[in-house]
């Protein structure tokens, strides 16, 4: 591959130290996708790049492709700046949570429009209102980023048999709820976490629905399955419990 110049709106998702005075980040970009870039100097005082490339920030990224994954960091201007989640603990802990697993999620160098759209408005959600960070909203963001990765659970009728009236179940190999007679092994799911996610899917991420503990635990079970099944990615781990 010959190296080229590209520019492209970035939101940085993780952000490591790397040798004496280097960043290496991971950035999520709607034309490239999940792309990794080093920055070199990054860290030294009087770098115009350091402060632009803490996770969260919100950047156009000028970039040098190399023969490398890595791209090198040649420039960077920052297009939003989310003061009040870094002043709010709950809000911070969500925005680090949905960077962390857009990471995971994401594939390198294939669009990701839709990803990238996503997070920004969660990010913008959770700048003009902080004190919205909750369970709702992180099941709502998670249910919404399955979807800009193709994935949209059937949640009306059956999806072995098609009745669309005793759903007690999820059977997330097939992606969808099913009724008594064809639960067999797939986890029990009631109506409320069904109601909920069909809200979740239907409304802006502004107006995500509150939830219950129990349906939200169902919820996130759903949304680990459907993970597992049909993106190969783990997504349970310590960080993502709770709010
Ligand atoms: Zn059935």
């Amino acid at each position: 591959m010959s190296s080229r110049r590209i520019s492209t709106e970035a939101v940085i998702l993780r952000s490591m130290r790397y040798g004496e005075a280097d960043r290496i980040l991971h950035a999520i970009t709607p034309e490239h996708g999940r792309i990794g870039a080093i920055a070199r100097g990054a860290r030294r005082p009087r770098s115009k790049l350091g402060g632009r490339l803490e996770p969260l920030a919100v950047v156009r990224l000028e970039l040098q492709t190399g023969r490398s994954d890595l791209h090198t960091v040649v420039g960077a201007d920052s297009v939003a700046v989310h003061h009040r989640i870094l002043t709010h603990h709950g809000a911070m802990t969500e925005a680090q949570r949905a960077c962390g697993i857009v990471d995971r999620t994401a594939v390198p160098d294939e669009p990701a429009h839709a990803v990238h759209g996503l997070l920004r408005t969660m990010l913008a959600v959770l700048d003009a209102r902080p004190e919205t960070a909750s369970e709702g909203l992180q099941l709502a963001f998670l249910l919404k980023l399955l979807y800009a990765h193709g994935l949209q659970p059937a949640l009306g009728a059956c999806v072995h048999c098609g009745r669309s009236d005793a759903l007690v179940g999820f059977d997330a190999a097939h992606g969808g709820v099913v009724c008594a007679s064809c639960q067999r092994s797939a986890p029990s799911i009631d109506e409320a976490a069904v109601t909920f996610m069909v809200e979740a899917l239907g409304r802006p991420l502004a107006a995500a629905p509150v939830v219950e503990s129990r349906p939200a635990l169902q919820v996130r079970r759903v949304i680990e399955d459907l993970a597992r099944h049909h993106l190969g990615v783990e997504l349970r781990d310590r960080t993502a419990r709770g709010a």
